[in-house]
């Protein structure tokens, strides 16, 4: 049998804090754990917010901490070619239109919609609009723009149902064999205007490039997971076993944010605190 293969995926655009430390400790001591490896997967595709000195940051933390990761390091920003691929695929199987509408397009035809119809927009489970156009417009190929799964057509071609095994929990208890429920996502971004790939795109093609077996992260990424699964079956990749762990919440509640820096490591490194006492602030 050959040995599980996890992976902790960081975007370097801000400071890791408690609840990345969570998720890094938690692929760490799985892996250990079950006699498998440690990929370490840098989700940089925002070029406009991924900083090298984030990047840096990561490791000085993950080192701090005492977790190890094998060599080399995949940097998304360097393998664009990889995700461009998936989502050509995706343009010949005719699942993906341009999305050309602007930001004031998209809130103006929301707005006109719920005046119209007296009732709120659907909202994904992130808490965003669904995106209201579908795919009329076709305009000339050689324009950059963003691309759209067409959700309807998506879950047509899969024709059943399909399901995820989860070994940790979602927002409400889900854990065992969870049906996936993509519809509500609505027509997912799968490419931006400026790199050929979104969030969801270049995480299902990496867990498949990698050999990733396991998923294990935040569940604020939970339902997230419909859509990967969508994608992997699509695409013909192979699905992991996913894990959502509980989210380190601040005093008032809230998911942690990069921008708060008084639960970043490196402030609470420079402040004093040990790597045992991140494991006590996490709960582990
Ligand atoms: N890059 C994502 C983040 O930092 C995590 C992606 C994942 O684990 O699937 O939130």
């Amino acid at each position: 049998m050959t040995a599980p293969v996890f992976r902790f995926a960081p975007s370097p655009n801000g400071r890791l804090h408690l609840g990345h430390a969570l998720s890094a400790l938690k692929n760490f001591e799985m892996a250990r754990e079950t006699g498998g490896r440690l990929l370490l997967r840098i989700e940089d595709i925002d070029l406009g917010r991924a900083r090298p000195e984030f990047e840096q940051a990561i490791y000085e933390d993950l080192d701090w901490l005492g977790i190890t990761w094998e060599e080399p390091v995949r940097r998304q920003s360097e393998h664009f070619s990889d995700y461009e691929a998936a989502l050509d695929r995706l343009k010949v199987a005719g699942l993906v239109y341009r999305s050309t509408a602007t930001r004031k397009e998209v809130a103006d035809e929301i707005a006109a919609r719920e005046a119209g119809t007296g009732k709120a927009w659907p909202r994904d489970p992130d808490g965003a609009p669904l995106y209201p156009f579908g795919s009329s417009d076709s305009s000339a190929d050689d324009v950059p723009s963003a691309w759209r799964l067409d959700m309807r057509a998506a879950i047509d071609r899969i024709g059943q149902d399909f399901s995820w095994t989860e070994t940790g929990e979602g927002p409400h208890g889900e854990t065992g064999e969870v049906t996936a429920k993509p519809d509500a996502w609505g027509d997912v971004l799968v490419a931006r205007k400026d790199v050929p790939t979104s969030y969801h795109l270049s995480v299902v093609v990496d867990d498949a490039l990698e050999g990733v077996t396991h998923v294990v992260r935040g569940r604020d990424l939970f339902w997230s997971t419909s859509v990967h699964r969508l994608l992997q079956t699509l695409l013909g990749l192979p699905a992991p076993v996913y894990h959502h762990h509980r989210l380190i919440l601040d005093e008032d509640g809230r998911k942690l944010s990069k921008s708060r820096r008084d639960t970043s490591l490196s402030e609470l490194r420079a402040a004093g605190a040990t790597p045992a006492d991140i494991r006590r602030l996490v709960g582990l």
